[in-house]
């Protein structure tokens, strides 16, 4: 017989399930602020909701998941702010949670939007974030909108089209677009093929008032807010650290070591994310393609 002291078998077991997917999810919270998927103000802001895993989440794990703070910085920030180390987020009082915001947007400033930027609209981001889904959709929803063509040394995927997915080319072809000029910015990509933006026709859709979508790496980016410092950067975002590893792991084109060279640079190219003037979170195709558009103007 079930008494309050003795709940029923099936009701520990549902209680134990329970924890052990909030543990999961602090878990998985933890590691987006270290990878930097999300930044700490943003779980602050998740942790006014109750019983969310930001709200449950220690306020000592929460300070330690950030880049930079170790344990005994960890401690000396909660002796500053005046705060217990055995608080949750979501029982911080209101002086707390102001105090950390503070601490926090002055000494890890988040990237703000800079509004007035060109037609000239890169999307980067960290390795299958979904740039390639995204910008298709964001080419078949607006035929307005010039998708640039990159040259690359790799070899065609099945149904990949010459002059349509890339240009491809050899080493020597490569080597002249460079030597010519031809191409806005070039990279090697995951240390193997070389990816270049052939330079012609930005130039003429930009001149003609269009406006032009390149999907390239961090170190293309790079190069073309260089080459043009009003070019608009836009950083694709996964929903979270271990949504990236799934889709990864879920698309089956890399093998386990060539995985784990991809998220080592995922993790690289999250840390640049603040060079970006605009972050989009992929968590639905449609709803980030737009998100796209909109900062474009
Ligand atoms: P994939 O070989 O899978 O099509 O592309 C691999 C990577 O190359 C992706 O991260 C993609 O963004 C990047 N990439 C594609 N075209 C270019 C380009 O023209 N320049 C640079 N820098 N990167 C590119």
């Amino acid at each position: 017989m079930a008494d309050s002291t003795h709940p029923p078998e099936v009701d520990r077991v549902a209680a134990s399930r329970k924890a052990i997917a909030a543990r999961r999810a602090r878990a998985s919270l933890k590691r987006d602020v270290s990878t930097r998927v999300v930044t700490p103000q943003e779980v602050l802001r998740r942790s006014e909701e109750p019983g969310s895993a930001a709200a449950t989440l220690r306020v000592t794990e929460f300070l330690t998941s950030i880049p930079a703070i170790g344990e005994s910085k960890r401690d000396r920030i909660l002796e500053a702010l005046q705060i217990s180390p055995v608080k949750r987020l979501g029982g911080l009082g209101v002086r707390q949670r102001r105090d950390l915001q503070a601490f926090l947007d002055a000494r890890l400033p988040e990237p703000q939007p800079r509004p007035g930027r060109s037609r000239l609209l890169v999307l980067a981001g960290p390795t299958a974030v979904g740039k390639g889904t995204v910008a298709a959709r964001i080419a078949a929803d607006h035929p307005e909108i010039l998708l640039s063509v990159s040259a690359t040394t790799r070899a065609p995927r099945p149904g990949e089209v010459d002059g349509v997915h890339y240009r491809f080319v050899d080493d020597a072809e490569f080597d002249r677009l460079i030597a010519d000029g031809e191409l806005l910015e070039h990279a090697t990509v995951h240390n193997s093929y070389r990816y270049g933006t052939p330079r012609g026709p930005i130039e003429e859709a930009l001149a003609q008032g269009r406006t032009v979508l390149l999907e390239i790496d961090l170190q293309g980016a790079r190069q073309v807010r260089a080459a043009d410092p009003s070019a608009t950067l836009v950083f694709l975002l996964p929903p979270s650290w271990d949504e990236l590893v799934n889709r990864l792991v879920g698309r089956g084109t890399e093998g386990p070591q060539e995985r784990a060279r991809r998220l080592k640079t995922a993790k690289v190219e999250l840390a640049a994310q603040g060079e970006f003037d605009f972050r989009v979170v992929n968590d639905d195709v449609a709803r980030a393609a737009q998100e796209v558009i909109d900062v474009a103007g």
